[in-house]
């Protein structure tokens, strides 16, 4: 393959890895209807799945869903519901498709300096779905297809099995329209980061970040550049945007996790020796660094070693009881060390400091069923399941929770549930017809249970 060609291939993969997957051909005046993205979105989830490496530790997954879906709240009504994953992928990028689904490298959550700084970029990525900026990029002449695209942005055979020439051309043909639904993103973007009371300025401050990326390391041009590229005019519409809508700086959050978060992934990625060294210099400088003191906790308790995490976690709380979901790590740490006692009371404080944070009542969940309070671990997980619907993780303890209750007809219909959130149409099919089974034909669970099959199975056909 000529080096030109693969220059073009190479440019559409990340043209096409922007916020605007493109969902098959459809002309410009009749845009799809809302359905046809919503199934795109759930064909690519199900790929994605398979095909790129998410990270599923329930705290980053809940990190960026909570300030997605804070975002979200400020767009007001949505046709369908936003979902936001974590790729483990070091480079720089994040990107959207039609139906909801927003994903976020951990390379780019690695170097955003706060949380606003990760509200901007989902911002900027919720105004692509909102706008269905994929749709109306479509219409080119020479149309992606959806398998293609789907090819293209997973990977699989590489970009270049994917796309054929004159594919390829026709999405760098669209460049130019790109940037035009790009300054809407960021101009849309920076307001619904000031209404759910995020810092617009971190907008700003996270392109000239990356801006200086670009000019310290000119070779390697991160994705997220390729397909948001930075021009002055880019940066400057950001800035007047902040000033025309009036936005102002918000009253600083409390505690920002963001610290804590980029900590999770390096220890996901295996780097707890690095971790552990790194903040135990940080102590010698500052023996007083609450911060250091929680995150060398938390990775003692990724390590296995409880009583260490325990120790560290409480010096922590003493020098600062508001350290981001301190009492959840207490309370994990302490669950792990067969210290019941303290551990309920750890999530006891977590509760009343958060008490809408799924994340408490998945953990203080894993608490009562180790001490074989299932009827407690059940409130608590069906609690954190109301608080976050879309989440497999409190479904899918539900389902095992039921199990161990002999509840059979809950336990394959939370369990079911599990699957259909993650996608998992064949299981969930299977494991619901389980749960019709075993409930009492009668039952207002039964009529559910038929309903939701019947749903399943409908978009199927
Ligand atoms: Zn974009």
């Amino acid at each position: 393959m000529s080096r030109r060609l693969c220059y073009l291939l190479f440019c559409a993969y990340f043209i096409v890895g922007c916020a605007s997957y493109q969902p098959p051909k459809a002309p410009f005046a009749n845009p799809p209807v809302e359905d046809q993205e919503v199934r795109i979105g759930r064909e690519f989830r199900r790929e994605a799945r398979k095909k790129l490496k998410l990270v599923h530790h329930p705290e980053v997954e809940r990190y960026v869903n909570q300030v997605g879906q804070r975002l979200v709240s400020a767009v007001g009504p949505q046709p369908f519901d936003y979902r936001f994953f974590v790729v483990e992928n070091s480079q720089l990028n994040a990107f959207a498709v039609p139906g909801g689904s927003i994903y976020i490298h951990t390379g780019l959550i690695e170097r955003i300096a706060s949380t606003d700084e990760l509200a901007g970029v989902l911002g900027h990525e919720i105004v692509h779905v909102k706008g269905h900026h994929a749709v109306r990029m479509s219409g080119g002449p020479d149309p992606i297809s959806l398998l293609s695209l789907l090819g293209v942005f997973l990977g699989g055979a590489g970009p270049q099995a994917a796309l054929t020439l004159g594919q390829a051309l026709a999405v760098t043909r669209q460049l130019s329209y790109t940037r035009q639904l790009e300054q809407e993103a960021d101009t849309l973007g920076v307001k619904y980061m000031a209404g759910a009371g995020y810092d617009p300025q971190a907008a700003l401050s996270f392109l000239k970040t990356v801006d200086q990326d670009r000019v310290l390391n000119p070779i390697e041009i991160p994705p997220y550049l390729m397909t948001h590229p930075l021009t002055p005019e880019r940066i400057a519409g950001v800035e007047s945007a902040i000033r025309s809508f009036a936005l102002k700086q918000p009253k600083s959050e409390s505690v920002d996790p963001m610290k804590k978060i980029q900590t999770l992934l390096r220890l996901e990625r295996h780097e707890s020796d690095a971790v552990v060294a790194e903040y135990e210099k940080a102590l010698g400088r500052n023996p007083q660094s609450a911060e250091a003191l929680q995150l060398l906790g938390v990775a003692h308790h990724y390590n296995g070693r409880w009583a260490r995490a325990v120790d560290y976690l409480e010096r922590a709380r003493s020098l600062n009881p508001r350290g981001p979901g301190i009492d959840r790590d207490l309370g994990r740490a302490y669950t792990q060390s067969g210290e019941f006692r303290l551990a309920g009371a750890a999530f006891e404080r977590a509760f009343a400091a958060e008490p809408n944070e799924p994340l408490n009542y998945l953990f203080a969940g894993e608490l009562y069923e180790k001490e074989s309070k299932l009827p407690e671990a059940v409130g608590a997980y069906l609690r954190a399941h109301n608080l976050a619907p879309l989440w497999p993780a409190p479904a899918r303890h539900l389902g095992i929770a039921y199990g161990k209750m002999n509840r059979l007809g809950d336990a394959y219909y939370y369990l079911g549930r599990s699957h259909l959130l993650a996608d998992e149409d064949e299981l969930a099919i299977t494991t619901l017809e389980r749960a019709l089974k075993s409930v009492e034909p009668t039952s207002s669970r039964s009529q559910v249970i038929r309903e939701e099959l019947e749903t399943i199975k409908a978009r199927k056909r």
